[in-house]
């Protein structure tokens, strides 16, 4: 044990930039998405000439590419503007982080500030005097300035859309244009229609990768993440099948190269098709780990009620809710009804928790045969986690006994 990590140094890494098989890399090129950026280009290339860009919108699932390539057009739309001497800035907001009326304004204005002053706290303004400073800032800067709300979703009410879609009318020297972009097909039918109208002016859809367009991705990244000849020839062939299954996602492509290579890397082998299976099992752990972490306790206490069936012995829905009962008696935990059982036996299904599935009993009607999608000994051990589960983890053989 003399040189622990020196030893370990000397194994030669498989990696050339780790980075860049991460998903927060911005790639200097983005195939298979020519088309998008064009149009995206075309809709924001007004600004360029002094005029205002229409508001848009873009919708895709997860991994389609859609923060690559608005990061990607805004950045070239930026140095253009540079060159031609015409202002544009451009202005990139998550909103699953910056999810406040309040902290997008601050954001936005910020952005300017810095340039000028003191910056906006966290909390604290009242958020018309920040919604004042932001009209002045972007008055003082003037030109076209693009603001990109990236997961518009998770945005806490409509307000922060609402006053962006007007600022147009209140600005003489600038103009601004609002890009939503959203996992969530649906997001717009629960706007105010005054909103709606104002950010839907261009819609965008971005479709799922196939197979080949993943292959192309992964191995665009492969060659400036990955040291020459540690990968096995069928190893991005099947990152790339096994995520175009998934839903096309290339987030998940990438994540499954990154961690296949990190698996080969500890056991000092090439990357080969062995260790990508390894490495989709850690990610489907992973994420049912962290799934089954944020569940709220009742939902803890039906999966923990569920744990008692196994992989050939699946549970009914009654047969669930007389478990979940007795374990909310001997934890002092109010019981909900049947019916609200049944609907979070159905969330947990749609998870990918549990699978439900609807048997036909004839005449009897239909009932729910319910079993765990992942091993139960790890289930249970994340369940256990939980300080309020913990103890009852024991007492579930003893209920087993007394109900069947
Ligand atoms: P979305 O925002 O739609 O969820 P992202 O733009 O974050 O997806 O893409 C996920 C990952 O896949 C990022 O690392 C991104 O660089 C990469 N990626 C997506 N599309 C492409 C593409 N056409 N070419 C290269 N990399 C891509
Ligand atoms: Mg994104």
């Amino acid at each position: 044990m003399e040189d622990l990590f020196g030893s370990l140094l000397k194994s030669e890494s498989i990696f050339k930039n780790k980075e860049v098989l991460r998903s927060s890399y911005d790639p200097e090129t983005l195939p298979h998405r020519e088309k998008q950026i064009n149009e995206l280009a075309s809709i924001l290339v007004p600004a360029l000439r002094g005029e205002t860009p229409s508001n848009v919108f873009i919708y895709g699932k997860t991994g389609t590419g859609k923060t690559a390539v608005a990061k990607y057009v805004g950045k070239e739309l930026y140095k253009k503007g540079e060159e031609l001497e015409k202002k544009t800035s451009f202005i990139y907001i998550n909103c699953e982080i910056v999810d406040t009326h309040y902290r997008v304004l601050q954001n936005i204005a910020n952005h300017f500030i810095e340039k000028w002053g003191e910056r906006i706290p966290f909390t604290g303004w009242p958020t018309d005097e920040v919604h004042a400073k932001l009209k002045e800032m972007i008055e003082k800067s003037g030109g076209v300035v693009v603001i990109v709300l990236d997961e518009i979703d998770k945005l806490k009410g409509d307000e922060a859309l609402y006053n962006l879609s007007r600022l147009n009318n209140e600005l003489k020297r600038a103009r601004v244009a609002v890009m939503g972009i959203s996992n969530d097909l649906k997001f717009t039918e629960f706007l105010d229609p005054r909103v709606k109208s104002s950010m839907g002016e261009e819609n965008m859809i971005f479709p799922p990768y196939n197979a080949e367009q993943l292959r192309d991705i992964l191995q665009q990244r492969a060659e400036i993440g990955l040291k020459e000849g540690v990968l096995e020839d069928s190893v991005i062939p099947l990152c790339s099948a096994l995520a175009a299954q998934e839903h096309g996602d290339a987030r998940r492509a990438l994540d499954l190269l990154r961690v296949s290579a990190e698996i080969a890397e500890r056991q000092g082998v090439k990357i080969s098709d062995r260790c990508v299976r390894i490495a989709q099992n850690k990610i489907e752990l992973d994420r049912v780990k962290e799934v089954i972490k944020t569940l709220p306790i009742q939902s803890k206490l039906v999966l923990l009620s569920t744990t008692l069936g196994s992989a050939n012995n699946s549970l009914t829905t009654g047969e669930v809710y007389d478990i979940y009962r007795e374990l909310c008696k001997i934890g002092e935990f109010d019981s909900l009804t049947q019916r609200r059982i049944t609907d979070l036996i159905s969330e947990l299904d749609m998870l990918g928790i549990v699978t439900a599935r609807i048997i036909s009993k004839g005449r009897y009607g239909r009932t729910r045969h319910i079993q765990l999608s992942t091993s139960r000994e790890k289930v249970i051990e994340i369940l256990e986690e939980d300080d309020l589960i913990e103890g009852l983890v024991d007492y579930r053989p003893k209920i087993q006994e007394r109900l069947f």
